[in-house]
């Protein structure tokens, strides 16, 4: 299960809603594929297809061209020897550059985002869940 975060600027009024984590389905390949590029697909299936572990969740990304703040897609795999190899989903704007915040900090006040709008601390909340 997923959580619902809403970030929210006190001074502004700019905020956001994200499904952060995982979904009930985030477990089978087939739906959370689409999340990323046909390349990273390629490599995803290649890195799944040599019996790698892996999991997919979503995480607070922070855009550092545009600066808009998503919900981006962050595949973590271990493969046969190994190796840890992560790939995530581009912003919008189609860019790769993208700070991501882990949410429970965020949550836990032990990581701090800040307005894209008038840079002022953004209050974060969990308002539900999701499937
Ligand atoms: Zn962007
Ligand atoms: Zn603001």
């Amino acid at each position: 299960m997923g959580m619902l975060v809403n970030l929210k600027c006190n001074k502004c009024g700019y905020e956001t809603n994200l499904g952060l984590g995982g979904g009930r389905t985030f477990n089978r390949l087939e739906s959370v594929i689409s999340f990323f590029d046909k390349e990273i697909q390629t490599k995803i299936r290649e890195l799944a297809d040599g019996g790698a572990t892996w999991n997919v969740y979503k995480e607070i990304g922070i855009c550092e061209k545009c600066g808009k703040i998503s919900a981006i897609a962050v595949f973590k795999a271990t493969d046969a020897s190994g190796k840890t190899i992560e790939y995530h989903s581009r912003c919008a704007c189609e860019s790769y550059s993208i700070d991501l915040k882990d949410f429970m900090q965020v949550l836990d006040g032990k990581e701090t985002i800040y307005c894209p709008a008038c840079g002022d601390i953004l209050e974060a909340t969990h308002t539900g869940y999701w499937d």
